[in-house]
């Protein structure tokens, strides 16, 4: 395996960081502060086909391949982690079901408009008030077919971006003796009768990416709003979920290579007894580890990238990439904290924040628990 990038790689990389470094890191810390979330990257974004990354060019995406996927938000999660969150909700989640599994008129529909970067984003509600890690035995939100359309009942939790995107792709079980082929995918539009949207959650970090919880009252949506095979959303949210581990390890590793930068610089310009304390052994110390942690990191994520890419298994080498970078990213941030001293407990600098939006990686789109449980059944399996 060869980890060199590609010409076109090292091009979107360059092109990717300059857009980063130009309209996401400069209002990292106001959309934190503010809980707000940053719009002008969107409408930025969308022209350099970040917003597209999984949707085929004859829809309007940039339909990059995975290692692309990877250095992109690598590249989002260095300048801003919530940014990266939002972006990868619609992208990984919000999207490539709809581009992998949808009817053609459905991504006729609604690809292109979410695509353009005119405010407009996906979602997808796997996660309910009960239910998070057991998709399969704890969904409970219920979609019934009356005539030519599907009616659906039931509440979903922690949906990113639901509340400001235009659809929210809603995991439901169309089989009510449940099973593996009991739950289906359904696009429910975000302004249908009977859905309601709570405000967006008081989180610890991410506070520029909005996580909503949802209810639906009798929501009605055309039979032809399924995406992909009814019976079959479970093995969809699995696949989908693949990837999607490979993109928050990306996250992690672009946060926490942010906060190692920031370590380096201020053990250069912090001085005690007499010198900078990167003088110190024990400052080095801790930066050789953040740096060593970080490439194996870095390595783990590409491949399991160029594994998706080459079309061959990379569900266990995604499991492992994303666990390795989610919980490296928060000793890493830790470490960072430790450099600045008293200064890193304090918002006037980043590495407080990259501490906090590290801290989610290890829990969304599959905990570090479940993870091992999937390394785990791979390796008993002895593969
Ligand atoms: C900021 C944020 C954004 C999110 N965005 C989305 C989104 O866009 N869409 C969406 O659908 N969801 C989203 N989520 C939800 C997220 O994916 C879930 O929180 C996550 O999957 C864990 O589910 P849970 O919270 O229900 O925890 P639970 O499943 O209740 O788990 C609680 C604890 O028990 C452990 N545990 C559970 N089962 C086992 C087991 N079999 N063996 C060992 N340990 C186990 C878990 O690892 C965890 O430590 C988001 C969450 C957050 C915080």
């Amino acid at each position: 395996m060869n980890f060199d990038l590609n010409d076109e790689q090292n091009t979107w990389k360059k092109s990717v960081h300059k857009f980063v470094d130009e309209v996401v890191k400069p209002k990292a810390r106001e959309v934190d502060e503010n809980e707000e979330f940053n719009w002008d990257a969107v409408r930025k974004g969308g022209p350099v086909g970040l917003l597209g990354l999984n949707i085929p060019e004859e829809y309007g995406g940039s339909n990059v391949d995975m290692v692309s996927c990877v250095l992109a938000l690598e590249e989002i999660g260095w300048g801003c982690g919530s940014t990266a969150l939002s972006f990868t909700a619609h992208n990984g989640l919000g999207t490539a079901p709809i581009a992998l599994y949808g009817t053609d008129e459905l991504k006729k529909k609604w690809l292109p408009l979410v695509a353009e970067g005119k405010n407009k984003l996906g979602s997808l509600a796997l996660t309910e008030p009960d239910a998070g890690s057991d998709i399969q035995g704890g969904v409970t939100t219920r979609a019934e077919k009356q005539g030519d359309e599907w009616v659906i009942n039931g509440a979903k939790m922690w949906c990113t971006n639901a509340g400001i995107a235009e659809y929210i792709i809603t995991l439901v079980r169309t089989d009510p003796k449940g099973g593996s082929k009991s739950l289906s995918m359904i696009l429910v539009p975000t302004d249908a009768k009977g859905l309601t949207i709570s405000p967006p959650e008081k989180k610890m970090g991410l506070r520029g990416s909005p996580a909503y919880g949802m209810t639906y009252d009798n929501v009605r949506v055309p039979l032809g709003n399924l995406v992909g095979v009814e019976g079959r959303g479970l093995q969809q949210t699995l696949a989908t979920l693949d990837s999607g581990r490979i993109i928050i390890g990306a996250i992690s590793l672009g946060l926490a290579q942010a906060a190692l930068e920031e370590s380096v610089k201020y053990a250069h310009d912090r001085k005690a007894f007499g010198q900078s304390i990167g003088e110190f052994q024990a400052i080095q110390f801790k930066l050789a580890n953040m740096a060593t942690e970080i490439e194996l990191a870095r390595n783990l994520l590409y491949k399991a990238a160029w594994l998706k890419d080459q079309g061959r298994p990379f569900s266990k080498e995604a499991a492992m990439a994303k666990l390795y970078a989610s919980e490296m990213a928060e000793r890493v941030c830790y470490d960072a904290i430790q450099i600045h001293g008293g200064n890193g407990y304090s918002r006037a600098y980043p590495v407080e924040r990259m501490y906090r939006d590290a801290r989610l990686m290890t829990i969304g789109e599959g905990t570090s628990e479940i993870l091992r449980l999937v390394i785990g059944r791979h390796v008993f399996a002895g593969k």
